[in-house]
């Protein structure tokens, strides 16, 4: 039976970047060193596939350091965590390393900056989110209010409408983070912004790479998982951008082929936390059914690459 033409456009960038790669490295470096188990507080990055690989090498997953024995080194996930979480290590003479992304760091600095210059931080983010949780827990409670919307803007209760900075998760969609940081200037015209935007490369690039993508297509899959915020604001960005079925899918089981029924075109990408072996996993479903004419849609190159901290560089 002869398969039906398919144009398969792929997003460049698209899946890992930087700060994941390294977090990963970091778990596989401390298994070296150390030997299983190590302890890894929350998922390292939010896939599944990734955590479920290195749990069969021997890194157990927990969600509070308390689940850790005392004698066993402890990762912090790349998303960041509160200041009480080191400090806490500290006391109990535990083995960690921080596997948080430079790019978070860059923005706990920057929060900690402003403090010091007696500001009070307003912070772009989602609630409950692993990342949001660890810059908010840089400071002392009340130091940092959350917004995710412009209404949350119009009702934000402020210490001085002088004294303001603000701050932003790094995977926010660009478009709507802009909406919220004109309501603030609007609001606050002296608030103090980041010098360099606090959404990182990865995010915004693939984020171009969609809406480039978008229009060509009939339908888009974004690989990730649903608890990864980026890969979730690729799907509302393909979709404002013009692409009338745009679906997160962590691997090609997932896959809806009856909604596909019919297209002549799909656009691909995968989130930050996306293992290329999905990706791959992905394509190839499609090549099963359909005659596949790939091509790429190039927004951007990237080189970024991060060091794993000193200890795991050294014999043990
Ligand atoms: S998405 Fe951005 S901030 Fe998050 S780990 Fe990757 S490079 Fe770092």
């Amino acid at each position: 039976m002869t398969k039906p033409p398919l144009t398969l456009y792929l997003a460049a960038p698209r899946g890992f970047c930087a700060g994941v790669d390294r977090a990963i490295k970091i778990v596989e470096m401390a298994l070296d060193k150390w030997g299983a188990p190590v302890f890894v507080r929350h998922e390292i990055v939010h896939n599944k596939f990734v955590v479920d690989g290195l749990r069969a090498k021997g890194a157990v997953f927990v969600e509070e350091l308390d689940e850790v024995p005392g004698d066993r080194p402890v990762i912090f996930s790349a998303h960041g965590v509160p200041k009480s979480v080191p400090a806490t290590a500290q006391a109990r003479q535990m083995i960690y390393v921080d596997a948080t992304c430079p790019l978070v760091s860059k923005v706990h600095i920057e929060a900690e900056r402003h403090h010091d210059n007696g500001l009070q931080i307003v912070m772009i983010g989602h609630a409950g989110h692993p990342e949001t949780i660890g810059t908010m827990g840089q400071l002392p409670d009340g130091e940092v209010l959350l917004v995710e919307t412009p209404q949350d803007v119009a009702a934000l209760a402020v210490r001085d409408p002088a004294k303001l900075a603000f701050v932003t998760q790094t995977t926010l969609s660009v478009d709507d983070t802009a909406e919220v940081v004109a309501a603030l200037k609007a609001r606050f015209p002296g608030i103090v912004g980041p010098h360099k935007e606090d959404i990182c490369y990865a995010t915004t690039n693939r984020q171009e790479a969609v809406k480039a993508m978008a229009p060509k297509c009939e339908a888009m899959l974004v690989v990730g998982a649903p608890n990864s915020s980026n890969s979730r604001r690729l799907v509302e960005v393909g979709a404002r951008a013009g692409c009338g079925y745009a679906q997160l899918v962590q691997r090609a089981s997932d896959i809806d082929w009856r909604a596909l029924d019919g297209i002549s075109s799909i656009g691909i990408t995968a989130g930050a936390s996306a293992p290329d072996v999905l990706i791959t996993e992905v394509v190839d479903a499609f090549r099963d059914r359909f005659d596949v004419t790939v091509e790429q849609v190039v927004t951007a190159e990237e080189n970024v690459e991060f060091k794993v901290p000193r200890v795991l560089r050294q014999p043990a």
